[in-house]
């Protein structure tokens, strides 16, 4: 059982901050800029740092060369002009033991923001002038301002928290640490609406415990279990949502059972086919290679997720090449098998065109029954979707969908507007979908279900080649069930990638691509990434291709493929590439998804350093997927550590996995959360990967209290979960 008594969150919520003493209409402002409209939003504002005041750096024994937080009350400012004509704002700092100069260059706005009489943090390196410490444009907290009533030094306990002070908005770390103790004091006892039975095992302090711990410590020793239970809260919020919504798929789900004879997944190239054998089997004998075991485990996971009386909703990660393409078409056709249909959904038009051509050559021969036709029999057919065919054909396909003579569809998003619809919708792939967030997907499975006759919901395959971590998928794709090609099909070379730093290595760089094509090979040459408008960058990879094609490059013959061509242009080019009539391929990142000829052995990417790591793996996988040694460069200089590690972590490694994980180290789990979900994001404190032992507790935790009864048995929980949700939202998740 919860704790019954104290304060809710959502009651905190209902709060307005103008509510608080010293918010006036101007901070009430300040504050709304800031997005702090509530009492609870205002809680959720955490500290940024610490000082501990009983230790606190004497400005007496500072040492230069060393970096240091130092407090102090500004006694005099002033501000001049330097020879160069900068502006330079001089502080003088001090406290009990001593002082230290503090000089700003061009921030000409320290001199109001630092009146005499307020205390700040300072936060640089100590260096020298003219043999006196001084501090060269630090970091600053301003924790008291100039006037009186911040000055109440009872405020200041051993421990003071520092806030991310704005300022813009003009509030000062203290006046938000003094909004945050008075909100604090006035809520009394917080609810805690998770049971005292998970509390224990986990050791979480309770709920009060934790915001007071965070906020208002007695001692710094306090502030870690604080952290810790409310990480874990944000954690909980998060996997129950998800466990919610699946629980209410499940439960509104008619799905369709697609009957898979295991057999079928199990047949060796070439095997003996019979009249009466289905797609599936007649597909993957007709291959010349066996599948990987990867391969193998992950249609069995979607065989029995199809047979199921529940609707798959299967996300499915495998690295570049790891060979998704194979189990996303023996998904649709066991659909199809089953008298369905299938869709197939790119994200862009080239990888759309692309997936319909290898689609039909693999495809190629394979028939299904129709008693419409004469004989019974018909080619399986296969139709593209997308925002480019001319509206007369759009229209024959999109009556052959709705009266099923269309067998399997593929396109973009534009598959899903409202105008399309088919007889019996038996399967979706999604490829390469990684950027879309939880509530995209939502809306994509709902459609399905009506857009189809049969009103049933289609079975889901999500594919990703951006290898996510695990902590990452449980929040990003915490609703979907999970397989992961963990095998590279063999005969693989592995990619030898280098980074061509001198003049030297980047000669070689061209030299390799005329000896590959010497040896009837192809390359790719990746332009920079341009800001500014695609029209800029197509303008960008024309002239590089002539420079190429007049230079490093002369002799061969050079195509450009950039995202402001016409659709046949593209589809034009690309066939010649494939066939070989182009050497080179000079092209921008449109082909950075699942474009797949196997004849490709080098790639280089100039100004890699441009691109994310996860785009520079995807890249990369552009090569080495037939079986000659490959070839990737890497050009350009990196102007700064942070290019230079990621350029690096790609000449280290070959493996995805490896390198998502280097990619979130990096960048902080900021970007892969961001399509999370819309609206208002819960993950303030929470660090995936420190956090890693709370965020797989939350989730058993959360799974554990769906099952039993939808969370009916904790109004409280529910009750919180409605600050995150919108109305539309609480009332399907929270319906009984
Ligand atoms: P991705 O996972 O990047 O989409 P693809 O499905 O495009 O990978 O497969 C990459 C290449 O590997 C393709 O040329 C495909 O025909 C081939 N392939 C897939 N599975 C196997 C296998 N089991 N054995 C050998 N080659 C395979
Ligand atoms: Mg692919």
């Amino acid at each position: 059982m919860s704790d019954s008594a104290g304060r809710r969150l959502r009651q905190l919520g209902d709060v307005a901050v103008s509510q608080l003493r010293h918010v006036g209409e101007k901070r009430t402002e300040a504050l709304a800029s800031l997005g702090i409209e509530n009492v609870f939003d205002l809680l959720t504002v955490y500290p940024r740092r610490y000082i501990d005041r009983t230790k606190r750096v004497d400005l007496s024994d500072l040492t230069v060369g060393e970096e240091a937080a130092v407090f102090g009350e500004v006694k005099k400012v002033s501000s001049r002009r330097t020879k160069q004509g900068k502006v330079m704002v001089e502080v003088s700092v001090a406290d009990d033991g001593g002082s230290i100069k503090i000089v700003f260059f061009n921030q000409a706005w320290r001199e109001r923001q630092l009146p005499v009489g307020v205390q700040a943090l300072f936060f640089a390196k100590v260096g020298e002038y003219k043999g006196q410490r001084q501090m060269t444009n630090p970091v600053v907290d301003v924790i008291v301002g100039p006037s009186g009533d911040e000055r109440d030094l009872s405020r200041v306990g051993r421990v003071v928290a520092i806030y991310p002070a704005s300022g813009k908005a003009g509030l000062t770390s203290w006046e938000i640490g003094g909004f945050i103790e008075e909100s604090l004091r006035r809520a009394g006892p917080l609810l805690d609406p998770v049971p005292s039975s998970v509390r224990d095992e986990l050791e979480l302090v309770d709920r009060t415990q934790s915001y007071w711990g965070i906020h208002l410590p007695t001692d710094l020793a306090d502030v870690a279990p604080a952290r810790r239970r409310l990480v874990f809260d944000e954690f909980l919020r998060l996997q129950l949502l998800l466990a919610l919504r699946r629980r209410r798929l499940e439960q509104s789900a008619t799905a369709i059972r697609h009957p898979i004879d295991p057999e079928d997944l199990d047949v060796e190239p070439g095997a003996a086919l019979l009249p009466s054998s289905t797609l599936v089997r007649r597909f993957l004998a007709g291959h010349h290679f066996a599948l990987t075991n990867a391969q193998r485990r992950v249609l069995a996971d979607i065989a029995a997720d199809m047979a199921s009386p529940l609707p798959m909703h299967r996300l499915l990660q495998g690295d570049v090449g790891s060979g998704k393409t194979v189990v996303a078409l023996t998904t649709l056709l066991a659909a199809i098998d089953g008298g369905r249909q299938g869709a197939l959904m790119a994200p862009t038009e080239v990888l759309a065109e692309q997936h319909l051509a290898s689609l039909r050559k693999d495809l190629e021969g394979l028939s299904v029954h129709d008693e419409r036709v004469l004989g019974g029999e018909r080619p399986l057919s296969i139709q593209l979707l997308s925002g480019r065919v001319r509206a007369r054909d759009r229209q024959v396909i999109l009556d052959g969908l709705a009266d099923a003579s269309v067998d399997i569809v593929v396109g973009t998003h534009a598959l899903l507007t409202d105008d399309v619809r088919f007889k019996a919708l038996g399967a979706i792939v999604i490829d390469e979908q990684h950027r879309f967030g939880v509530e995209q997907r939502a809306t994509l499975r709902d459609k399905g279900k009506q857009h189809s006759e049969e009103r049933a919901d289609p079975d889901l395959l999500v594919m990703t080649a951006t290898p996510i971590p695990r902590t990452a998928a449980m929040v990003v794709f915490g609703d979907l069930d999970r397989s992961v090609l963990d095998e590279m099909p063999v005969g693989r070379v592995p990619i030898i990638t280098s980074w061509a730093r001198e003049q030297r290595e980047v000669n070689e760089c061209w030299q390799k691509v005329r000896d590959e094509v010497a040896k009837g090979r192809r390359a790719y040459v990746i332009c920079p990434l341009v800001e500014g408008s695609e029209r800029v960058e197509a303008t960008s990879a024309v002239e590089e291709r002539t420079r190429l094609a007049l230079g490093e490059l002369r002799g061969l013959s050079v195509g450009l493929l950039h995202g402001q061509m016409k659709g046949p242009e593209k589809e034009e080019v690309m066939a010649q590439f494939r066939a070989g009539d182009l050497n080179v391929l000079v092209a921008t990142v449109v082909i950075e998804v699942g474009v797949d000829v196997a004849e490709a052995s080098v790639i280089v990417i100039e100004d890699a350093w441009r691109f994310g790591l996860a785009q520079l793996h995807q890249l990369r996988g552009r090569v080495g997927r037939g079986d000659a040694q490959s070839f990737c460069y890497l050009l350009g200089a990196p102007p700064n550590d942070e290019g230079a590690v990621r350029l690096q972590a790609l000449v280290d490694s070959n493996d995805g996995f490896a390198l998502a994980e280097v990619d979130l180290d990096l960048r902080g789990e900021g970007t892969l959360l961001g399509a999370r979900q819309r609206g208002r994001s819960d993950l303030r404190l929470a660090n995936l990967r420190r956090d890693e032992d709370l965020l797989i507790a939350a989730q058993s935790v959360a799974s554990a209290l769906v099952q039993v009864d939808g969370l009916g048995l904790e109004p409280e929980l529910v009750d919180e979960l409605r600050l995150f949700v919108d109305d539309d939202e609480a009332d399907y998740l929270f319906k009984s």
